[in-house]
C-alpha cells in the first residue's frame, strides 16, 4: 500500500478520513454561521461533497470537538441548503 503523507481530514458527516482535496472545508463564523471555506483559515471542520454525509453532518448531536463552539441546528440546516445550492 502506498503511503500518503498528506494530511487526512475526518469527515463531520461519515467520519471516514480522507485527503483534503476530496473534502469541504466547513469554517465557523464568529455570528455562528457555518460557511464553507476554501482557504482555510481558523477552527474548522470538512465535509464530503456528498448528500449522505450532509443528511449525517445534520444529525450529529455535537460539533463542539470540530469548531470548539456549539452549532445550532439553523446554522447547520443553512449550511447544508448553501451546499446543495452548489455554495
Ligand atoms: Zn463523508
Amino acid at each position: 500500500m502506498k503511503r500518503d503523507r498528506r494530511p487526512r481530514r475526518s469527515c463531520l458527516g461519515c467520519n471516514a478520513a480522507d485527503g483534503q482535496s476530496a473534502l469541504l472545508r466547513i469554517v465557523i463564523e464568529h455570528s455562528g454561521e457555518l460557511k464553507v471555506d476554501r482557504l482555510g483559515t481558523g477552527r474548522g471542520g470538512y465535509l464530503h461533497q456528498m448528500e449522505s454525509c450532509w443528511e449525517s453532518f445534520l444529525r450529529r448531536k455535537s460539533l463542539y470537538r470540530a469548531f470548539r463552539q456549539e452549532v445550532t441546528r439553523p446554522a447547520k440546516e443553512k449550511l447544508v441548503l448553501a451546499l446543495r445550492a452548489g455554495y
